[in-house]
């Protein structure tokens, strides 16, 4: 999870907003169990701007979305909230793997992070990872509720975001090798960036491997660098 900066509201949503909720609020005097209309909120207008406040990656999990993967969650439940059906700050972009209903109700989304509203430092603070295991930090009841209520902590995500580590590892290993090779002792500009670049929010799992970097090899990320 990273901090996500919401670009504005699409303006379909500001336009439509009123008349899909009064919709929405019929269709509940008719059917207490009335889902909202997910074609709506779902709009491709409005799904763009989701998948660009993100860089088209899962707001909880950071796993990049492809089709079917990609879905749009309500952070408040609209069984909680009903009039946070087309709110356009209660639109999260969510994988099926976080979208997930069962634990939603036994852990009020307050006592959990929320990837809008908390900084990348509050984030850091109650959640970190070993190699591709993500654990709360310090046993923060946050981070703990934050890992089991978008389920962060499933063999899946274990198994991809390992396979990015794998990758990380790779380009490590060759860094490694160039230097020994050049009988150097620090990277230089273009290596060091070659990994910060994983870091970077717009890339998958970017907090995991950020933390396994300036975790293991702090001395491939320091500003010193040889050419
Ligand atoms: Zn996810």
């Amino acid at each position: 999870m990273r901090h996500i900066e919401r670009l504005p509201e699409p303006a379909i949503l500001k336009e439509k907003h009123d008349e899909w909720q009064n919709k929405f609020d019929q269709a509940k005097k008719q059917n207490p169990k009335a889902r909202p209309d997910s074609t709506k909120y779902g709009n491709p207008k409005i799904r763009r701007n989701l998948e660009d406040c993100s860089y088209n990656k899962c707001f909880y999990c950071e796993s990049k979305l492809s089709g079917s993967s990609k879905e749009i969650d309500h952070f408040i439940e609209v069984a909680i909230d009903s009039k946070q059906a087309y709110n356009w700050t209660n639109l999260y972009l969510s994988c099926s793997n976080c979208n997930d209903k069962a634990d939603h109700n036994t852990i009020p989304v307050n006592t959990a992070l929320d990837p809008c509203r908390d900084s990348d430092e509050e984030i850091q603070a109650n959640i970190t990872f070993e190699y591709e295991y993500i654990c709360s930090q310090h046993d923060s009841q946050k981070g703990l509720n934050t890992i089991k209520k978008y389920h962060l902590g499933t063999d899946l995500l274990d198994m991809k975001r390992g396979k990015w580590l794998q990758k990380i590892m790779a380009d490590i290993i060759d860094i490694q090798n160039r230097m020994r090779k050049d009988g150097r002792s620090l990277p230089t500009q273009d290596e060091q960036q070659r990994l910060k670049r994983y870091m970077q929010p717009d890339q998958p799992y970017s907090l995991m491997s950020k933390v396994y970097l300036e975790k293991n090899f702090d001395y491939l990320l320091e500003t010193a660098y040889e050419n």
